[in-house]
């Protein structure tokens, strides 16, 4: 049956290699994968970098409507492309069935994907090997150029300029076009004319911004990777819509992506950061975008007074007072003439205003001890606490 949106989801938006530092949490540590659903249902999955584990993990939890079945386009095979198949659990039960569309590479050779995935699980690499997977794959070959009709949706293929190559991906839906597009460094002529063809009047255009142009300039030139400048440069000659800058750098921090996100849009305003969680979806050539909730830590109602100064969707500066209904808390640092054990649980009672939210003045909290010293005052113990979540956040 058609429906008339398709909806596109970011599992997985760092490049090269995973990050787990806390600096980059907000936007995501997890390496390239994208699963796209299109108007008439079909299951798109796009790059099994790291993300993939997450997206896995939420097809065994969906409730079952049968066997699931996807068609999962690979743009190359570097690691951080690859290194999330061997964790998919979807692969384990007989009745699910993947199609993989990949080129052959001149290292590989013929089956060149299923060869990768064998290889991963090889020994001593990895503990049990592919024939604990018991789901039906498929493996086609594609190059640059192909197009393929899956339902709805029209599959169009170009070569992107990268060492050892990489496709990128046009996926047609009467929804929307979307182009992925990511480990691309520009400067082959032909390469950078067909990125634009690729990219035509496409709604969302997903591209490579790994760098500064700084550093594609110099230190990291011929590594195959672009900058958000070229990302302006492609969606503006090719009349795209929407620019999601994506493959952030592992040494990108949080705020890093932040400053990269607010350069590009002082150019270019429909331009967005890929970030963990984020949803795009296109219903009649119009895109929506929604974010995953990443406020971690206890969550508290209030009624806090507060003055909110910013821009509007349209770029317009506003301030405005309001009330501030629910905050979350990350830690606190306590004097206690009591010493608590370090990694033991506290509960702390906070006094608050009596209100509707608070009839007895109290919030209660939990709290996780990490860290004790003497305070100055000598009786007495600083000791630093973290609230525990209530319920574990979501990082998937
Ligand atoms: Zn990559
Ligand atoms: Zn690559």
């Amino acid at each position: 049956m058609s429906q008339k949106s398709a909806k596109l989801t970011f599992w997985g938006v760092r490049g090269s290699t995973p990050t787990v530092d806390r600096s980059t949490w907000r936007y995501g540590g997890n390496t390239p994968c994208l699963e796209f659903v299109a108007t008439d249902g079909k299951r798109f999955i796009l790059d099994c970098g790291t993300g993939l584990r997450h997206l896995g993990r939420r097809y065994m939890e969906m409730p079952s409507e049968g066997p699931l079945e996807a068609v999962v386009l690979v743009t190359h095979y570097h690691w951080d492309h690859i290194q999330g198949l061997p964790f998919f659990s979807p692969f384990v039960p007989e009745q699910n069935h993947f199609h993989f569309f990949s080129f052959q590479s001149k290292y590989l050779g013929e089956d060149s994907l299923k060869r990768v995935l064998q290889t991963q699980m090889a020994t001593p690499y990895f503990p049990v090997d592919v024939s604990i997977f018991h789901c039906k794959r498929e493996y086609t070959e594609i190059a640059g150029g192909d197009t393929i009709q899956f339902g709805e949706t029209r599959v169009i293929t170009k070569w992107l300029n990268h060492p050892q190559g990489c496709l990128g991906f046009r996926l047609e839906t009467p929804a929307g076009i979307v182009v992925y597009a990511t480990d691309n460094e520009p400067g082959v002529p032909d390469l950078d004319r067909d990125l634009r063809k690729l990219a035509e009047g496409a709604d969302i255009f997903i591209h490579d911004a790994q760098y500064t142009p700084e550093q594609l300039r110099t230190t990291q030139k011929g590594w195959g990777h672009s900058t958000w400048l070229e990302g302006i440069s492609v969606v503006r000659d090719a009349g795209a819509k929407n620019l999601v800058l994506f493959h952030h750098d592992p040494d990108s921090s949080d705020r890093g992506v932040d400053a990269i996100l607010r350069q590009t849009r002082q150019q270019y305003a429909n331009a967005w950061a890929a970030s963990e969680g984020m949803v795009m979806t296109l219903d009649q050539k119009k895109m929506d975008v929604v974010m995953r909730d990443s406020r971690a830590g206890q969550r508290r109602e209030g009624f806090f007074r507060a003055t909110i100064v910013g821009y509007s969707e349209e770029g317009r500066a506003f301030q405005e007072e309001t009330i501030i209904r629910d905050l979350t808390l990350h830690g606190a640092l306590l004097y206690l003439e009591n010493t608590p054990r370090l990694q033991s649980e506290l509960q702390v009672m906070m006094e608050a205003p009596v209100d509707e939210l608070h009839p007895d003045g109290r919030i209660p909290l939990r709290g996780y001890v990490v860290r004790r010293e003497p305070a100055q005052d000598e009786n007495r113990n600083a000791v630093g606490i973290v609230f525990a979540e209530e319920v574990e956040p979501d990082r998937g």
